[in-house]
């Protein structure tokens, strides 16, 4: 249970003063729902608005706060022009200028003859002052009301800067002092201020050497390595890791404190396989293969992740664990999470247990009947070991005699709840989850914090190198042509239309005209269409057609469904390539370059291109190296872009960033594992104040793990 010393904090943001049923939903979406989360808001930056030149000895690019007199009202002269004020302080006049008409507005803050004090950006246009939309606008008697130093917070449009600097100084006189949860060594090495103290601090921010500038609504952000840290907020950024490794720590025990059993095979199955394939192993696969054996022969329960970049090889390592659950006489069951994933995975692990005589089945949510039904039961007699299948596994009619090992592919489309749910169906089972997403080696700590990872990292040997051009949009007419060569080679071509969360609806209009274009060139046909609004049965329909060769040209709006091995495709067509995250090119990408034929994969884009834009499509043009391409777009970014968020299940920091804070994530990580190691649960009273720490970032699944949560 919460600690009672939080419960202010959880307390609903609309208890606070000015938040009423219109503007709690827009801080909602901005902060979110309670206290804590206003004072997790932190400030980006802040306006130093103590600068008060005489103009005449004015800087210019400064936040000014000046007292002027004003002279005359000059209105838009026409639409787009600027309302305009002409004023003085005495030593050099100054035009204020406004893009809005409401004039009459105007005319009461400004009565001319009269003095208004002012702050906002000072500027120089030709040869006079200007300062557009003055941040404050104030008659002398209220001159008091404009502050020496005001943080500059991200906004929404409704919100504004002052609206969120009051909130938060609210929310702070209601923040109670807390028991401190670091050790104090660390404190003293880092300088770190109390909990409390760092976020006053914080939310205060002293004077910076480089300021926002004030006529930017959201402040400027300065980028990465320009400007440490403050103190205050690192020491926040490291509480909020803190509290995820500590959690994550605390299930990944938990899990192995789970009685778990030896899975200790002869090896002579893996050896027939080995023997069996068309090829050699890669020397990652080998040790991906000895490691995943090593977990399962040990007594205690494996959670071990296997990431390796698409077409690396996963599938053959995953069906060398379960030969060993086989081996070790119990079953082995794979997950994926479509239907036509499993058939594809099926047919393949079908074939290469053929010399071994194996057999294997299949389950998935449409197997109906008689099949279903065999399968069912010999999964429940043991007289079948291995099976393939979707969510169906876990149904609750599926039983296993002795369930040793469940895999799950592209495990981030897996919650823990599911991976809970398989494990259930056996006692100790041990998981091997795989994902194709090449997350940072950095992040690993905190994405997949709570498991074991092997990695593969070289691809399998024979495989020709993509060609990826870049092509500007204008340029569709030749693109069109180069796929008519292709077509009539007889290769099967990706068309990626992107998704912009934001607009579902004319992204697929945009998509569908697409397709009606190259319906047209092509015939209809030959082309197919799969978005995300489709159902999963028309989805996989237009899928296995393509699939089959049937379709020739595949269009998508959504990301094409991961895993699906089409071999024959070589051609890949990705439009406005810019809006794209470089992992997910990259994972794009990885769907053609399968089969024998020499792929290519065009990015259009839509110029002019950024330097940024620029620096990361180059990345993709050089290396088809995903954990490179990962890294790289971790520097070039910042973590929250780095891949869609939702497939990456990488977590959400408010005050911690990834790529910034890449020393406190390690710091947190190890700080973590010596915590548990000292005070396994969290009794002492720097324990508990650890779990006042985990309540605070809500981590109360975690807490419940021990006994005495
Ligand atoms: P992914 O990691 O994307 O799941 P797969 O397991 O589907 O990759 O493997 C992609 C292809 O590479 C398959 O056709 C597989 O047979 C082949 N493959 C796997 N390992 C090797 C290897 N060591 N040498 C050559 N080909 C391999
Ligand atoms: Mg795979």
């Amino acid at each position: 249970m919460r600690p009672v010393i939080l419960f202010p904090l959880f307390a609903s943001l609309t208890t606070l003063k000015g938040v009423g049923a219109k503007l709690a939903p827009l801080y909602a979406r901005l902060m979110g729902e309670k206290i804590v989360d206003v004072l997790w808001h932190l400030p980006i930056g802040v306006i130093d608005r103590t600068y008060s030149p005489s103009l005449k000895y004015a800087d210019k690019g400064r936040v000014a706060t000046l007292t002027l007199t004003v002279l005359e009202h000059a209105p838009a002269a026409s639409k787009g022009k600027p309302y305009r004020i002409a004023a003085t302080d005495g030593s050099d006049d100054i035009t204020l200028t406004y893009f809005t008409s409401k004039g009459e507005y105007l005319a009461k803050v400004y009565p001319v003859g009269k003095q208004v004090v002012v702050s906002g950006n000072l500027e120089r246009f030709g040869h006079g002052w200007t300062m557009s939309h003055p941040d404050y606008a104030l008659p002398p008697e209220r001159k008091g009301e404009i502050p020496d130093l005001e943080p500059v917070y991200p906004l929404t449009e409704g919100i504004s800067r002052k609206m969120v600097h009051k909130l938060a100084q609210q929310a702070l006189a209601m923040a109670p002092a807390l028991p401190e949860w670091h050790d104090p060594s660390l404190m003293q090495r880092e300088g770190w201020p109390s909990w409390l103290e760092a976020l006053k601090a914080a939310h205060n921010p002293p004077p910076a050497p480089t300021q926002p500038s004030a006529s930017t609504p959201f402040g400027v952000e300065p980028r990465e390595g320009e400007r440490l840290l403050s103190l205050p907020h690192r020491r926040l950024a490291y509480d909020e890791l803190l509290a995820d490794q500590l959690a994550l720590a605390i299930i990944r025990r938990h899990h192995r404190a789970m009685a778990g059993r030896s899975l200790a095979g002869s090896g002579e199955l893996q050896r027939k396989l080995e023997s069996s394939l068309p090829f050699t192993l890669t020397d990652g696969q080998k040790q991906a293969i000895a490691e995943i054996g090593a977990d399962m022969a040990a007594p205690r329960r494996m959670l071990r992740l296997l990431q390796g970049d698409v077409g690396s090889g996963k599938t053959i390592v995953a069906l060398m664990a379960m030969l060993q659950a086989l081996e070790a006489g119990t079953q082995a069951a794979l997950m994926v999470p479509t239907e036509i994933l499993a058939k594809q995975h099926y047919e393949r692990l079908k074939s290469l247990l053929e010399p071994l005589h194996i057999p294997i089945g299949l389950l998935v949510g449409k197997s109906k009947g008689k099949d279903r039904q065999s399968v069912l039961q010999a999964l429940d007699d043991g007289s079948l070991g291995l099976v393939v299948g979707t969510h169906a596994l876990f149904q609750q009619d599926v039983a296993f005699a002795n369930l040793g090992l469940a895999v799950m592919d592209e495990q981030h489309r897996f919650g823990v709840q599911q991976r809970l749910l398989l494990s259930e169906k056996g006692k100790g089972v041990d998981i091997l989850a795989m994902t194709a997403t090449p997350i940072p080696r950095t992040l690993t700590l905190t994405a997949y914090g709570d498991m074991d990872v092997s990695r593969l990292m070289e691809k399998p040997a024979g495989r020709q190198p993509i060609d990826t051009r870049l092509i500007d949009i204008n340029r569709l007419e030749e693109v069109i042509d180069g796929i008519g060569r292709q077509l009539a080679k007889g290769a099967q071509v990706y068309w990626v239309c992107p998704l912009v969360e934001e607009s579902e609806k004319s992204d697929l209009a945009a998509a569908t005209q697409r397709a009606d274009l190259l319906a047209e060139h092509f015939g209809a046909a030959k082309v197919g269409l799969v978005h995300g609004r489709l159902g999963t049965e028309a989805k996989d329909q237009v899928m296995r057609a393509f699939a089959a060769g049937e379709v020739k040209l595949l269009v998508a709006t959504t990301v094409i469904e991961v895993g699906v091995d089409v071999p024959n495709a070589s051609l890949m067509v990705i439009e406005h390539s810019e809006r794209f995250g470089l992992a997910q090119l990259h994972q794009l990408r990885g769907r053609i370059g399968r089969g024998s034929a020499k792929s290519t994969c065009l990015l259009m884009y839509q110029g002019p291109l950024g330097e940024v834009a620029k620096a990361r499509l180059k990345t993709m043009r050089e290396t088809e190296d995903g954990f490179r391409i990962a890294e790289e777009d971790l520097s070039l970014r910042g973590p929250g872009e780095v891949l869609g968020t939702r497939q990456s299940g990488l977590p959400v920091f408010r005050m911690a960033d990834l790529a910034r804070d890449r020393d406190l994530l390690a710091m947190a990580h190890d700080d973590a594992k010596l915590i548990l190691n000292k005070d396994s649960e969290l009794a002492s009273p720097r324990g508990a104040a650890l779990r006042t720490l985990l309540y605070l970032f809500e981590k109360d699944a975690a807490v419940k793990l021990f006994r005495s949560g």
